[in-house]
């Protein structure tokens, strides 16, 4: 077996025990990556001098008995999480040449941990969009299939961890960006509930859906990094002072007792049959390890996405005019005045997708429309909201499809946006709604794409997603499959 198909438990263990050291770790990712990165084109850049030095400061540690769980071991991130020195792009022309000067969070606590950075994994630009198209670095492809998608935003890291190129990583979710790139590539994505881990230092899109959340082959790994990055920060007003649960005691196999809701609306006609086998599948092996399933409804669920694309919007609008080439980001050479300089300098600095977005944004916010746009999309996302409040007295968690549909080829969408958007119709409620969610691998389609199973909890019940994504993975193969490169 090769060190880069270990998990962090795996690895952990033999760093401890000198059966390995962390520049062999090191260099093995460091090596997987050169040998399989041409192809899907998952990294925007790899600090391999930086992460080569720090795994020999990480065997001094090692060696001096000075030891954390992550100790020694090289994650990488997606380009959203800024990182002190090392350029930061959100996989935009605007943010090429930025270098931050501070740490996220999320970030410093898995380096405090002693986690190693190893590259940073390309996005959509500025995290809009399923499909990993709209970087400015170019696409990144999925690892099952390079004619397909690794969905997005966090496209990039669901490829480098399907690739294997990465043992775990963090993404960011605001419709979808975790679970359906981690739906698309067979791993396992975990969107926490709004609040449970700090977004301060992460590149803001839609600062009241933004979610931080861990990406990895195994429950296991995804509960270990929750566990680290999870909880208040000073930093963060958004983020929620509530103590972090053990989240490892969470990982039990069997569902005895666990009463699951299937809501009507998501199992609708136009799900792939590949998609609705995998579902049915899964719902026997859930009742084969004692679950009870109910029938639900979450009835404003067919309003979800154009709320989300209000509100979305709007708050892009407002995050990203602080890009305005003055403080930092591109700045245009052409222009002859101030006016022309933001002008200009915000032409050339965005992509296609990132002006949509910011065109619908200041349109929906604008004075006259605002009460029938945004203020409306405010109230619907109340109703939809307490469709799952109301539930959650009924049932303990909710399964649902990750997408209508197995990864779908580059290009297939890029030219019609609505049809993008609706690739996240099953995952754009959960934000919505604040709530935490979770994919994990449950089939494959015709063609061997993988395909992957939601489950929703309540707010702060990271702990019964867990389980239950826990408990599907370890009665089941799916998780075990890799893609071949
Ligand atoms: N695909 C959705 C969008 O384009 C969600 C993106 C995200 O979660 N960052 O907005």
């Amino acid at each position: 077996m090769e060190l880069f198909e270990l998990t962090i438990k795996e690895l952990h263990e033999k760093l401890k025990n000198r059966d390995i050291s962390s520049v062999e770790v090191t260099k093995s990712y460091l090596e997987r990556i050169a040998a399989t990165d041409d192809k899907i084109n998952a990294f925007v850049a790899v600090t391999e001098k930086e992460a080569l030095r720090a795994a020999e400061d990480a065997d001094k540690k090692i060696a001096a008995g000075n030891m954390d769980i992550l100790t020694g071991i090289p994650v990488a991130l997606k380009d959203i999480f800024l990182t002190k020195g090392i350029r930061t792009t959100c996989s935009s022309k605007m943010l090429e040449n930025f270098i931050p000067p501070y740490n996220a969070t999320a970030w410093e606590k898995l380096e405090k941990k002693g986690a190693i950075l190893t590259g940073k994994l390309n996005m959509d630009e500025f995290a809009m969009g399923s499909s990993c198209e709209t970087s400015a670095f170019g696409p990144t492809k999925n690892p099952w299939n390079l004619n397909c998608v690794p969905g997005g935003s966090s496209g990039g890291s669901a490829a480098a961890v399907a690739a294997q190129q990465t043992v775990a990583t963090l993404g960011t979710d605001t419709g979808g960006s975790i679970r359906q790139p981690a739906s698309l590539c067979g791993c396992i994505g975990l969107k926490p509930t709004y609040g449970r881990v700090s977004r301060y230092g992460v590149i803001a899109f839609a600062s009241s859906l933004d979610q931080v959340g861990p990406m990895a082959n195994s429950v296991e790994d995804c509960a270990i990094i929750l566990g680290i990055v999870a909880g208040f920060d000073q930093k963060d007003s958004t983020s929620v002072d509530i103590p972090v649960p053990d989240y490892e005691k969470s990982l039990v196999k069997d569902m005895k007792g666990v009463k699951i809701g299937l809501p009507k609306e998501y199992f609708i006609d136009g799900l792939d049959s590949a998609v609705q086998k995998a579902m049915n599948e899964a719902i026997a092996v859930y009742k084969g390890l004692g679950a009870e399933f109910k029938e639900v409804s979450l009835p404003h669920t067919d309003y979800a996405a154009a709320t989300y694309y209000l509100i979305a919007t709007a708050e892009a609008s407002s995050n990203l005019a602080r890009y305005d080439g003055v403080r930092f980001s591109h700045r245009s050479g052409e222009a002859e005045s101030l006016t022309e300089m933001y002008c200009k300098s915000r032409a050339e600095g965005f992509g296609e997708e990132v002006k949509r977005r910011i065109m619908l944004g200041t349109y929906a916010l604008s004075s006259g429309y605002y009460d029938a746009y945004y203020l409306k999309a405010q109230k619907v996302r109340t109703l939809i909201m307490q469709d799952f409040i109301k539930n959650f007295e009924n049932v303990d968690i909710l399964l649902t499809p990750v997408t209508p549909t197995p990864a779908f080829k580059i290009g297939e969408k890029s030219n019609d946006p609505l049809q993008m958007y609706l690739s996240d119709i099953f995952t754009i409620p959960v934000n919505l709604a604040g709530t935490c969610g979770i994919s994990v691998p449950a089939g494959l389609s015709r063609d061997g794409l993988p395909i992957g199973l939601q489950l929703i909890g309540k707010p702060f019940g990271e702990e019964s997603i867990i389980r239950g994504a826990y408990a599907f993975e370890q009665a089941t193969e799916w998780h075990k499959g890799r893609a071949r490169l």
